[in-house]
């Protein structure tokens, strides 16, 4: 059996309500996920929750909760929510379940057999941001306060605790990203790792000694396992270990995480998996934030945008275009209602969705809803087997953007070719032969964006697959883009894909 392609998100704190910074990194994963299985390439994806730490145990606290409950509730939450968003994960790890405070147990003690002297007791003072849950050190800092949460005060803090003796491992991080073997992307992201690596790593605190809420310490009595060390492992828990077999799922392929926590992605995870004698992520891919009025979409600075509004808008599968297409997966962007409205017009309601309407309806008005056999390849072959090799090279490469940018302008090819050939003339000339072809290539040219469209709008390439007499999903079926046959199959017109309000 072939290995399947293992994919992680970050998992979330649960100390709120899921907004639009959380939806676009689990929209890009499902997109990426999707497109493996769209290649017929078995996926294994997980997601998950963070629920330990001093932040989720304060939230509780606030809201006059116990955390257990509390963390029941908020998980629950998060993932209606990212199933209404069409997520296809295959497993939801909350790290209060007992599988991960096995893994992480395991880790350590595997960890303190391997490297015995990269575990020691020690104490640290400086100041910690609740809302990382991390010490920041002083080139960290924006006018003395957390660049991602200039509103939450940084505590002064003083602890005894056990270290892990991070800075021994810069080296061998320094060496796997250089080379290759664990690689850090985008570009600008993997600069700013090696940037951070050449100027030298400091050891760090990985229990707390008063937070009774976490998984408790191995061989200390008092402490709880630091949050991050403990939600970094849960990717390994996602495996199954240390139960035999867990292998088959380890190096993780990918870990989609936000561009603010690659420090915990790009060098401690390694670090501890060194330390571990465990092999490395092949790949960390940092997305960048989804900005509203040129703010960073988030809940600690006041200005996230309501999820259930986004959806409300225009659905589910338009919000996940609209995320991938104007919002994008690398850099920055923008969200904001009128630019979604606008995009839901021109790309989607007046694009695709009238794109395929008008041709099946004129399918079934000249041919009988039958796809005439003429197979000789037309201009609109030709750009479409561009586009679509543009396609899978960006899509391949982890550029959704420009995978869902050679979808659009595979709808544009084709409407300008509708105009130019003026299928409605031939019919009235009653000129059959070039009236077959026209329709031949625009039906191949369907079948090629119903399956463009799979990953990114999972449930309308659906509607559109089984219009064009396609049973099932679309699952294993790319091949069918690259060479599609239409040749004799009956179509129907489609519900109306993407009403106008
Ligand atoms: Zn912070």
């Amino acid at each position: 059996m072939t290995r399947p392609y293992y994919l992680t998100t970050a998992i979330d704190y649960a100390n709120g309500d899921p907004h639009l910074g959380h939806a676009l990194e689990k929209v890009g994963a499902d997109v990426i996920a999707r497109w493996h299985r769209l290649c017929g390439t078995p996926v294994r994806f997980l997601m998950g929750m963070d629920e330990h730490g001093q932040k989720v145990f304060q939230a509780a606290a606030a809201a006059g909760s116990e955390p257990g409950p509390w963390t029941d509730r908020i998980s629950e939450r998060f993932e209606q929510v990212w199933h209404q968003l069409h997520c296809s994960h295959d497993d939801w790890m909350r790290t209060t379940q007992p599988r991960h405070a096995r893994a992480v147990t395991a880790l350590l003690e595997r960890i303190r057999e391997r490297s015995p002297d990269h575990l020691f007791e020690g104490e640290y003072e400086g100041l910690y941001c609740v809302g990382c849950e991390e010490f920041k050190q002083e080139g960290q800092l924006v006018d003395g306060r957390c660049g991602e949460h200039a509103s939450t005060p940084l505590v002064p803090t003083r602890e005894r605790n056990t270290f892990f003796r991070l800075s021994a491992w810069r080296d061998t991080i320094l060496e796997a990203i250089e080379q290759g073997e664990f690689q850090v992307e985008p570009a600008i992201r993997r600069n700013e790792i090696l940037s951070v690596l050449r100027s030298g790593l400091q050891d760090i605190s990985i229990s707390r000694s008063r937070l009774p809420w976490g998984i408790p310490f191995p061989g200390r009595d008092d402490e709880t396992v630091y949050v991050w060390f403990d939600a970094l492992i849960n990717y390994l828990s996602g495996t199954g270990y240390p139960d035999a077999g867990w292998d088959a799922l380890w190096p993780a392929d990918l870990h989609v995480v936000g561009k603010g926590i690659t420090r915990f992605h790009c060098i401690i995870w390694p670090a501890m998996l060194r330390a571990a004698e465990l092999p490395l992520p092949r790949m960390v891919w940092a997305h960048g934030y989804v900005q509203w009025g040129g703010a960073k979409v988030s809940k600690s600075e006041g200005t996230s945008v309501s999820l259930d509004e986004a959806i409300a808008r225009h659905g589910a599968d338009p919000l996940r275009w609209f995320l991938m297409r104007e919002v994008g997966f690398e850099a920055d962007g923008d969200f904001s209602f009128e630019r979604f409205d606008a995009r839901y017009a021109s790309d989607l309601a007046d694009g695709l969705g009238n794109l395929a309407s008008r041709t099946t309806a004129m399918l079934v008005k000249y041919r009988a809803g039958v796809v005439p056999a003429a197979t000789a390849p037309t201009a609109l072959d030709d750009a479409a087997a561009a586009l679509t090799q543009e396609y899978v090279t960006a899509m391949s490469a982890l550029d959704l953007r420009g995978g869902a940018s050679a979808l659009e302008r595979l709808v544009s090819e084709a409407d300008g070719y509708v105009s130019a050939s003026a299928p409605w003339a031939l019919a009235k000339a009653g000129d059959d032969d070039a009236l077959d072809a026209v329709l031949a290539a625009l039906g191949r040219t369907l079948l090629r964006l119903a399956l463009m469209a799979a990953p990114f709008m999972p449930e309308k390439a659906r509607v559109l697959w089984g219009a064009l007499g396609q049973d099932g999903d679309p699952d294993g079926q790319w091949v069918r883009a690259e060479r599609p046959e239409m040749a004799g199959v009956a179509v129907v017109k489609p519900e109306n894909l993407f009403p106008k309000g």
